[in-house]
């Protein structure tokens, strides 16, 4: 399945969670993660992140394996996020101290 990690917290674009075929999304008030059993792998949510927060699990840099697991935990616990969500405060500022922008 494909993860969520920490590029997401503080941010909820969510661009992602409209083009999930399945509805895999759950989300708490910071950010959102994948259900790794409803998850079918088909990546259309990952290059609509704009701080490439997404991963396939088996490619998770060594840094961020953890991240399949809090998926798995925390998912199931909080409600599914299938509509666009608003823009967390400082969410844009985030991003371009991650060095993303919107185009890329
Ligand atoms: Fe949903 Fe596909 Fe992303 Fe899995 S990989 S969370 S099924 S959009």
């Amino acid at each position: 399945p494909f993860v969520v990690t920490d590029n997401c917290t503080g941010c909820r674009f969510t661009d992602c969670v409209e083009v999930c075929p399945v509805s895999c999304f759950h989300g708490d008030d910071d950010r959102v993660y994948i259900d790794p059993v409803a998850c079918i792998d088909c990546a259309a949510c990952v290059p609509l992140c704009p701080v490439q927060a997404i991963y396939e699990d088996l490619d998770l840099p060594e840094e961020k394996e953890h991240w399949t697991e809090v998926n798995a935990e925390k998912a199931p616990t909080l409600p599914k996020i299938i509509k666009k969500q608003p823009l967390l405060e400082g969410a844009e500022e985030r991003m371009e101290a991650l060095g993303f922008s919107r185009d890329n």
